[in-house]
């Protein structure tokens, strides 16, 4: 991986620009779907657990299973019609909890997690997507099998893209949270933030949920004032990320600073102070005298800071 930062505008962000089409249309016609998974193109990606099950063959990983390769590793407790690659239908299967024990003694599968397969580039970049859909949705599946309206045990219907209750007829979608993640600015300065679980040397962006009744800008504000006491004014939208840890929806943010004194919340940071944009380009390029780093190019929170480092108080332009 090259150690130059990506300082692009328009940043190719890990687990986005699928070139699956997702034909929903097709999610409603089991005939077709049926079709479809015999269809000689069909390749499925299996999830089991929060794993990755990759094929290991001659030292290569693929992650796409035909529909035979599918059936043979376990049987799927859900399988998720993803959408056309070309005319390729793409599925997701997830394994049944049964099916993954007997797995992990085998030669000619791995599994693997998806933040290692992306930090590792241990698949192709555009399996990266699918793979990233294929979990959040059989995730959201692993966690959804009783009604929450009645508790009556829930069905997969229209292809793995919703749960229909059949006592009470309610009808539930897979969720996204939504999390806000963004860079306090002021003049040629920002804030970062250090969680007690990152590695020693390495800084980020601030995040966090946001809450029911909030809009995006409102989420900044509030979690840039809890976390360190500053005051935010412009909010501006930058980017955003499919975050499938389990099923979030990354949105990125610079933020205006009013304020700059910082007041801690140690139940969330363990440190956090403003930098230079200066040393925030040492860091991202990982020349920094001390060795601090910034999160690496897989996550959305480098492509923020590296906004601001090539762009300054323009990225509010
Ligand atoms: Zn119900």
């Amino acid at each position: 991986m090259s150690n130059q930062p990506d300082l692009s505008s328009s940043p190719r962000l890990a687990y986005s620009g699928s070139r699956i089409e997702r034909a929903a249309d097709y999610r409603g016609d089991e005939a077709k779907l049926a079709a479809l998974a015999d269809n000689d193109h069909a390749g499925f990606y299996v999830v089991g657990g929060d794993l990755i099950v990759l094929k290991w063959h001659a030292e290569e990983f693929d992650p796409l299973f035909s529909a035979a390769e599918a059936r043979a590793i376990g049987s799927a407790r859900e399988t998720v019609f993803l959408g056309l690659l070309d005319a390729a239908p793409r599925f997701g299967a997830g394994l049944d909890a049964g099916a993954v024990e007997p797995l992990i003694a085998r030669n000619d599968v791995k599994l693997i997690d998806l933040r290692t397969i992306a930090v590792q580039s241990i698949v192709a970049a555009e399996h990266l997507p699918p793979l990233a859909e294929a979990k959040a949705i059989l995730g959201w599946h692993a966690h959804h099998r009783f009604c929450p309206n009645c508790g009556a045990g829930t069905k997969a219907v229209q292809g793995g893209w919703r749960r229909d209750c059949p006592s009470c007829k309610a009808e539930h979608f897979p969720r996204t949270d939504p999390v806000v993640i963004m860079l306090p600015i002021a003049g040629e300065r920002c804030v970062l933030g250090r969680s007690p679980r990152f590695p020693s040397t390495m800084w980020s962006c601030l995040a966090g949920f946001a809450e029911p009744g909030e809009s995006i800008e409102e989420a900044v504000r509030r979690e840039v004032r809890e976390e360190v006491g500053v005051v935010c004014a412009r909010v501006k939208y930058f980017a955003s990320q499919p975050w499938p840890f389990p099923s979030s929806l990354m949105i990125g943010c610079h933020a205006q600073a009013l304020t700059e004194e910082l007041v801690i919340d140690k139940s969330e940071l363990e440190e956090a102070r403003w930098f230079a944009r200066d040393e925030l380009k040492l860091m991202l390029t990982r020349s920094h005298p001390e060795r601090l780093t910034t999160p690496p190019p897989l996550a959305i929170a480098h492509h923020i800071i590296g906004a601001f480092v090539e762009k300054g108080g323009d990225v509010f332009g």
